[in-house]
């Protein structure tokens, strides 16, 4: 599990040199045979070969002989020069890529860590309910509840069919209503910032009838599932499911950011205005893509960041080139305990803005 803390300690190295390698390889075993994972480490690999040798052998020898081909991604960083080496274990896939600078990338780690709320997910029928959480991409399951059994209706039984069925129906409702008592109950406690609901169409409609509006306003979507269904296939589908609504959650607080920033409040875009109001702590949320680049420059002594060349406008003297300003703005987010958004490449037609802040004023 990755946490804030991690984020942060790796966003305040820097050293003097391009020597830190990231390196992100997608591994997930259901997608993915270990050779093809090993052919994409290659290739990821190659262009630093010669620049970094000792932290590209070092990162073929962990996947060779330590990691454990469990996850489904993972992140490393490494530099032997500056006395660097941390692995993370993803349970999200991220794209493969390696970079070499003075800072690890961070973003990919960012969206795979952090870029989840936490749901609580509850299966549901006429008898029975089986409760999960979802966080960082792993289910688990947390309850169940197992009702009265309902007798099945059949077919042309003709007389007293429909006190049979009416009889059916209370002991759904019943079974319904002790069930949503349950995930009220543990909802409240959960610490969950969203709750998805599956099952037929016809009993999740039913369901939602018994939830109270206070956690019936927490569904953020439902699906049709079965209750029986084999628990790799159910995680596989959930994380679908909160991968969709975490970048449809992202891309509303992309146009809040652009609205904001075209009434000129609360609101800014582009890199040169997010690196200013930055640099005033006025940063209250970011919101980047995740492979967004473009060059800078950044004060050798106080750190000030700018899009274009200039003197430093605090200490009067020439910005050293940063080769990708918007990984150090966004380094410098977390510093600031920013909220981090990041979007990810299969949203990028629709971007109005490869970078966006939200700001506390
Ligand atoms: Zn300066």
């Amino acid at each position: 599990m990755v946490e804030r803390k991690d984020i942060e300690r790796l966003a305040r190295i820097r050293s003097e040199r391009r020597d830190i390698l990231s390196v992100y390889l997608h591994t997930d075993p259901s997608k993915r045979l270990k050779d093809e994972c090993r052919i994409a480490l290659r290739h990821v690999l190659d262009p630093w070969r010669e620049e970094v040798p000792e932290d590209v052998e070092r990162i073929e020898r962990y996947f060779e002989l330590e990691f454990d081909w469990q996850a489904r991604g993972v992140a490393v960083f490494s530099s032997e020069r500056y006395g660097l080496w941390e692995v993370f274990a993803l349970q999200v896939p991220v794209p493969d890529a390696a970079y070499l600078g003075k800072e690890p990338y961070l973003r990919p780690l960012v969206n795979a860590a952090l870029g989840f709320l936490t749901y609580g997910v509850a299966l549901v029928d006429k008898e029975r309910m089986r409760l999960y959480r979802f966080a960082q991409g792993v289910l688990e399951e947390v309850a169940a509840f197992a009702g009265e059994e309902v007798k099945r209706h059949k077919q042309g039984e003709g007389r007293g069919s429909s006190a049979f069925q009416r009889r059916a129906d209370e002991i759904a409702a019943r079974n319904m209503r002790q069930a949503a008592a349950m995930l009220v109950r543990w909802f409240e406690e959960a610490g969950c910032q969203g709750l998805l609901l599956g099952g037929t169409e016809e009993n999740v409609e039913a369901f939602r009838e018994f939830l109270p509006k206070s956690v019936e306003d927490q569904v953020l979507a439902t699906f049709s599932a079965d209750l029986d269904e084999p628990f790799e296939q159910l995680e596989e589908r959930v994380l679908a499911l909160v991968q969709r609504l975490d970048e449809e959650r992202k891309a509303k607080l992309l146009a809040e950011a652009v609205t904001a920033a075209a009434k000129g409040e609360g609101g800014t875009t582009g890199l040169e205005d997010t690196l200013a109001l930055m640099q005033q702590g006025r940063v209250r949320a970011i919101i980047v893509h995740e492979d967004y680049a473009e060059p800078g420059v950044r004060c050798p002594q106080c750190g000030f960041m700018a899009a274009s060349p200039r003197e430093c406008p605090i200490c009067g003297i020439p910005m050293e080139r940063l080769a990708d300003a918007v990984e150090a703005a966004f380094h410098e987010a977390i510093r600031q305990g920013a909220e981090l958004y990041v979007l990810t490449s299969d949203q990028k037609p629709q971007h109005p803005a490869p970078i966006a802040a939200l700001l506390r004023y």
